[in-house]
């Protein structure tokens, strides 16, 4: 594949896309910064970025520079919520163009973000560090599942090589988002627009009594405070702990609206359906294997967590995994490290 402007126009976070912005001159225009504003407001409010369609040059250029512009107006809105709002877009604006790309274009693109990738015919690798820092917090990604061949993760499949560059695409979109900088007037102009125009999201976030939550849960609630995309399996466990800790639907739905995805009606239907269903709440191992558990609390399950009791085994587990740096939690990858040891689980119990 020629890495050419049609390419950085679909991957335009890329390291050389800015270098081929460099080595083109490409100025903000009017025209770019007018396009990077509908890029972040498509983003932001929409939740969907538009696909560009192909075959005419100079678009492209304006696809490239569009993405510089609207970075530069997310940054100066300094809002973790709008900019995962604006990672989790271009991350499936991506992804969408990935899913079109040949086995060999897929392994360029991810190569280029920086992946140790490589196979072909369907089937790829990708180095166990890479793999690591990129799979989501799901039991189909936990390495213990995983085909590990000399430091390598094999056999991985079409969909799972694109999932993991669209984390990395996420991750690298929101890296340097909200840094100071100086820009120009007119891009200043229409970030002051942006911020009138989009919602208030953040200030819907509501404040619930959590400090005897155990950590698991503390790490979910944090995670959402600042927009962070929370997997299917963790968002059905917060929702049956809250549930079960009393908390109503109305607030619950409150909780989950600072999700980079939120829909209000869809997360609606899906509290009550729980909520009627009256699903259990998963067990420590559960949440270990779906890989949120984050420290190892001898309570068997969350709902058993008393501070009193049990709060000295999880700060002294997550103390060990900082120091470690092997645990329950990496923080970059959202994988898990050390497996629960379901002995301690057994222990004492609240
Ligand atoms: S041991 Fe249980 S309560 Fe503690 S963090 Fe893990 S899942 Fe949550």
């Amino acid at each position: 594949m020629v890495l050419d402007s049609e390419f950085f126009a679909r991957y335009p976070f890329l390291p050389q896309s800015k270098e081929y912005v460099i080595s083109r001159k490409l100025e903000l225009t009017p025209e770019f910064v007018e396009a990077g504003f509908s890029r972040a407001q498509a983003a932001i409010v929409e939740g969907k970025l538009p696909l560009f369609a192909r075959g005419v040059n100079t678009a492209y250029d304006r696809e490239i520079a569009s993405y510089s512009a609207c970075r530069m107006m997310v940054s100066l809105l300094n809002s973790s919520y709008f900019s995962n709002r604006l990672a989790v877009a271009e991350s499936k604006r991506a992804s969408a163009y990935l899913e079109r790309e040949k086995d060999a274009d897929l392994l360029v693109a991810a190569q280029s973000i920086g992946i140790d990738a490589a196979g072909a015919n369907g089937a790829f690798q990708v180095g166990m560090a890479d793999y690591l820092r990129y799979t989501p917090r799901d039991v189909h990604y936990k390495l213990v599942n995983a085909n590990l061949v000399k430091g390598k993760v094999a056999g991985l499949t079409r969909e799972k090589l694109i999932r993991i560059i669209e984390e990395a695409v996420k991750k690298r979109v929101i890296a340097g988002l909200g840094a100071k900088g100086e820009y120009p007037s007119l891009v200043k102009e229409y970030s002051k627009k942006l911020s009138q125009i989009l919602p208030k999201a953040e200030q819907g976030v509501i404040q619930i009594a959590s400090e005897n939550y155990p950590p698991c849960i503390k790490k979910l609630l944090s995670d959402l405070a600042i927009s962070e995309n929370l997997p299917h399996s963790a968002r059905v466990a917060l929702a049956i702990y809250l549930i079960k800790a009393g908390v109503d639907d109305a607030k619950i739905v409150k909780l989950f609206s600072t999700a980079p995805d939120f829909n209000e009606g869809t997360t609606k239907y899906q509290v009550e359906y729980i909520r009627k269903k009256e699903y259990s709440m998963p067990s420590c191992a559960t949440m270990d294997s779906w890989g949120i558990c984050v420290a190892t609390c001898r309570c068997f399950s969350p709902l058993k967590f008393n501070p009193k009791i049990h709060g000295r085994y999880a700060e002294e587990s997550m103390r060990q995994a900082k120091e470690t740096g092997y645990g329950h939690q990496d923080e970059e990858s959202g994988a898990t490290g050390a497996g629960k040891q379901e002995d301690s689980e057994k222990g004492e119990q609240g």
